[in-house]
């Protein structure tokens, strides 16, 4: 398979692949985890469900993104078969959340709120993480989005076409009101943690494959976690769509992960 899909339309991404990893041969499975990011309606392009019915777009919705579910549930059929676990998360918020842009006065989409961390996160992340060292900011910036991923919303549901068969565990995320979760790992905030990393000890699993949307945030921001927490992390970048806001931020959190340790493969790899 070669050609624009095959790398996310992404000429970087066909660099990356340059350097071509067969991991299937290698991995473990038995402490390896494929983890499915937010394949959710609300982050999908307008589809026929399997009822007939028409699913409108998505609010957030990551152009193409639907193009990369078959072969993700393909993926997620192998990692099972060689009894790996299937993971997948969910973008969860209450009404009114922290990160809608209509829940602010005089805020529009695309604009960025400054959210002070809390003390006591910090104190609790320190008790429980010693041995991460990375500084917690004082603050972090918050980027404002249209209302999506409702909880028990259409918009909230996995995509029809997404195998969740296949799934051995849901992790939700944003549920709280008045802070947000990119990373399935972590809160925005950086040091609130999920139940990820718990459940994930308890399993056994070392090593992670990510797959998913978008690229450049949920996907980005729980892949650096992950190498954060010492997991050896895969991200297969043919599952995986982005949105590109602001333009070139695929490119720009593709190279950090890279950077920060992050192995690019494709799924057939593994
Ligand atoms: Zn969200």
């Amino acid at each position: 398979m070669t050609g624009e899909n095959y790398f996310c339309g992404n000429p970087y991404l066909e660099y990356l692949f340059l350097s071509h990893y067969n991991i299937g041969m290698n991995l473990d499975f038995s402490t390896t985890a494929l983890l499915a990011i937010d394949i959710q309606n609300d982050f999908c392009p307008a589809y026929t469900g399997l009822d007939g019915k028409e699913h409108s777009i998505g609010a957030l919705a990551v152009s193409r993104g639907n193009e990369i579910i078959d072969p993700l549930n393909n993926l997620a059929e192998k990692v099972h078969k060689r009894g790996g676990k299937v993971l997948a998360t969910q973008d969860w918020h209450p009404e009114g959340h922290i990160s809608f842009a209509s829940s602010h006065k005089n805020k529009k989409i695309g604009d960025i709120i400054i959210v002070p961390v809390l003390e006591k996160a910090i104190v609790a992340f320190n008790k429980k993480f010693p041995d991460l060292t990375d500084p917690i900011p004082a603050a972090v910036q918050q980027a404002l989005w249209p209302v999506h991923c409702l909880q028990n919303s259409k918009g909230a549901a996995f995509h029809e076409y997404f195998n969740t068969q296949l799934i051995d565990f849901v992790f939700r995320k944003g549920f709280r009101k008045n802070i947000d979760s990119y990373s399935a790992f972590f809160e925005n905030d950086r040091c609130t943690p999920t139940d990820l990393y718990g459940y994930l000890k308890e399993q056994g699993i070392d090593t992670l494959i990510f797959g998913g949307l978008a690229t450049d945030y949920c996907v980005f921001y729980t892949v650096i976690d992950s190498l954060r927490l010492g997991f050896k992390t895969f991200v297969a970048g043919d599952v995986c769509m982005g949105i590109d806001i602001p333009a070139g931020s695929v490119q720009k959190t593709i190279t950090t992960m890279t950077e920060q340790g992050a192995v690019f493969v494709s799924a057939a790899d593994v």
